[in-house]
């Protein structure tokens, strides 16, 4: 008996209104179009990608995709870790053509549209001296990373890019345009301080910036991986004592072969320290001094450089469009059990030459962790000295399973360690009953729940890390429609 396939659907009445470009399969640009940082997305396609020139045209693709009870994906930088931007099937809004950014350094503010990406935003900033804190790659869009929560080299100095969001522009699943922020849609403005595309489109940020640079000390510090468990077990108790202004990334990976590593390092384990510190130039040398104390670097690079140099230079790590896996927590220590199951699954990384797998961490500690309050924002930090991350980025859809594997061996490993709450974006989706609990204690679930009922009812923005919209409340119960 021949099965029939469902004929794709093309919405060859997409839509009203609509003024960029409309790209389906077959069209010239649709592949580059539906490139994103996952390479698994790309195993199918989207059906329609619908390049957005402003916010009227987001409004003109929501009516329609509202009228039609039809999902939505939406894609600003494309760095979503399940690859959500581009699903396949699916009509996209996409956000990248929405790239102005506007600063005002006498109130220190900055308006940044959807497609910004971290580079760009850091580039015009500077020009004022003026940073707001993001991550840590520049290809990363701004706005999935403030939806989730947003975190970097500044995080310890500021806090988290969500604490530093002023307001959103927001157009709703049926296509009406509202501000979000503390006196306007207060319930909304909470849920997008962290529970990620859930509740409406944003066309443009505010954020407060913050004076920066343009000098800072950055860089690398290369231990040999006999030496690695020695100094990470001894970072959370440095890293309690610093100053805010360091901020710190450790990478556990295979040394790479670089010309400037000793041959005999090619492949092995070693431990990166990644220090970027903000502060007073004159305190740089005792504050980096002691984590080169640490141990005996085989490589250092740290000293001085410019803010725009430092949060960029991870950008040779991060291959785009190769498959990824990824997971991620947070732990409350860096203790010895912790250290030991570190360095277990760096040991258990498959050798595959050409491959980019690390288990990072990062210290949170100081202005994250400590200025803001737990429940004024959905994203959670609470108890979180740290957030771990593995990836793994590979060519090849048969070494999947090995790669999963080890992914998901990892988390399983630190899983006893692992608190409860999460860093949303610095992970694939872990399930309904991990989502529950990542936002912190239940009434913060449930609250987002509620906005998702009021703002998003039938779940058409369901291409993300997904809340469902609480059961018993409706649309009318809060009344932000007209
Ligand atoms: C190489 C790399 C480095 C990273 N480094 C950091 C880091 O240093 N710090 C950090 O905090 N995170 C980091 N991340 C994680 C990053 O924050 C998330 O992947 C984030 O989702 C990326 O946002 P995006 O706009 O690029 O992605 P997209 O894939 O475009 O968006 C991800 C999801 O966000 C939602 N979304 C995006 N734009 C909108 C919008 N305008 N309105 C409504 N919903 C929207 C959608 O649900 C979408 O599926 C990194 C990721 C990668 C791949």
């Amino acid at each position: 008996m021949s099965q029939s396939v469902p004929e794709p659907v093309t919405h060859p009445d997409f839509a009203e209104g609509f003024r960029g470009a409309v790209l389906r399969p077959g069209d010239t640009g649709f592949d580059e179009a539906r490139a994103v940082y996952n390479g698994r997305a790309l195993d199918t396609p989207p059906a329609l990608i619908a390049r957005c020139t402003d916010a009227a045209d987001v409004v003109a693709a929501l009516q329609y995709a509202s009228a039609r009870d039809l999902p939505v994906a939406v894609r600003s930088g494309g760095h979503g870790a399940d690859g959500h931007a581009s699903p396949g099937g699916a009509l996209v809004v996409d956000l990248t053509g929405l790239r102005e950014i506007t600063v005002d350094p006498g109130t220190r503010t900055v308006r940044a549209q959807a497609g910004v990406l971290l580079g760009e935003l850091d580039a015009a900033t500077q020009q004022y001296g003026l940073v707001v804190p993001s991550g840590t790659v520049t290809t990363t869009g701004i706005a999935g990373l403030t939806l989730g929560g947003g975190i970097g080299h500044l995080m310890r100095r500021f806090g988290a890019t969500v604490d530093n969001l002023l307001a959103c522009e927001v157009v709703t699943v049926d296509g009406r345009q509202v501000r979000a922020d503390e006196s306007e849609n207060r319930d909304l403005f909470w849920a997008l301080r962290g529970g990620g595309g859930n509740f409406g489109v944003v066309t443009a940020f505010e954020f407060r910036a913050h004076p920066v640079g343009p000098d800072v000390v950055s860089g690398q510090l290369m231990f040999p991986g006999e030496q690695a468990a020695g100094v990470l077990s001894r970072l959370h108790a440095l890293m309690a004592d610093s100053p805010r202004e360091l901020g710190l990334g450790t990478v556990l990976t295979l040394a790479p072969p670089l010309p400037f590593l000793p041959a005999a390092m090619h492949g092995r384990p070693v431990l990166l320290l990644l220090p970027c510190f903000t502060g007073p130039a004159n305190a740089a040398g005792e504050v980096i001094g002691r984590l080169r104390a640490l141990g005996e670097p085989v490589l250092d690079t740290v000293g001085p450089t410019s803010w725009v140099e430092a949060n960029s230079m991870l950008d040779a790590i991060v291959p785009y469009g190769h498959r990824t896996a990824q997971r991620g927590g947070y732990l409350a220590r860096l203790s010895a059990p912790v250290v030991d199951t570190l360095m277990e699954r760096l040991a258990a990384v498959p050798d595959v030459p050409g491959t980019v797998i690390a288990v990072n961490a990062w210290s949170l500690g100081g202005a994250i962790s400590e200025d803001v309050d737990e429940d004024a924002t959905a994203f959670s930090r609470t108890g979180a000295a740290w957030l771990w991350e593995c990836s793994a980025v590979w060519r090849g859809s048969e070494r999947d399973k090995e790669f999963d594997g080890w992914t998901e061996g990892t988390r399983a490993a630190l899983s006893p360690f692992t608190l409860p709450n999460a860093y949303t974006n610095l992970t694939e989706d872990q399930g309904d009953a991990w989502r529950r609990k990542a936002f912190g204690h239940e009434a913060k679930y449930r609250r987002l729940a509620e906005a998702k009922a009021v703002w998003d009812p039938r779940n058409l923005l369901r291409h993300n890390k997904n809340i469902a919209p609480a059961a018993d409340r409706t649309v009318e119960a809060k009344g932000p429609r007209s």
